[in-house]
């Protein structure tokens, strides 16, 4: 399996693959050559649980093409529990910002199309 296979494979298991320094801990979404913190060469994969907070989001109302059928829907930005890490995902049925406050809980839930999925949890 190429490493984006792995990542979607976990990612619709609820789970996030990031690529640990061995040097320094710090964690990278996506293969680095070099650890982009201590410059170290080695890394071991990681698995993540997907959950976390929402740190921020657009609500998407006009889609780009091939996506009208699922809006409105909101582009999330998720912090993961017990990480720094950042993720970004799609989140339908938002309309408003009511429907969404900021540091609601959200997850992992799926990959598709769209690109990595979050339900609030
Ligand atoms: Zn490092």
């Amino acid at each position: 399996m190429s490493i984006e296979e792995q990542v979607i494979e976990n990612a619709k298991q609820g789970k996030l693959l990031t690529h640990k320094c061995t040097n320094c801990g710090y964690l990278h979404l996506s293969t680095a050559y070099y650890c982009l913190k201590c410059g170290s060469k080695g890394f071991e994969d990681v698995l993540l649980e997907g959950s976390g907070t929402v740190a921020t989001y657009t609500i998407i109302t006009v889609a780009p093409a091939g996506f009208e059928k699922y809006t409105p829907y909101a582009f999330v930005v998720l912090k993961l529990d017990n990480s720094d890490l950042r993720i970004s995902g799609f989140m339908g049925g938002i309309k408003t910002p009511e429907d969404l406050p900021v540091g609601t809980k959200a997850k992992i839930t799926g990959f598709d199309e769209r690109g990595i999925l979050i339900e609030k949890q």
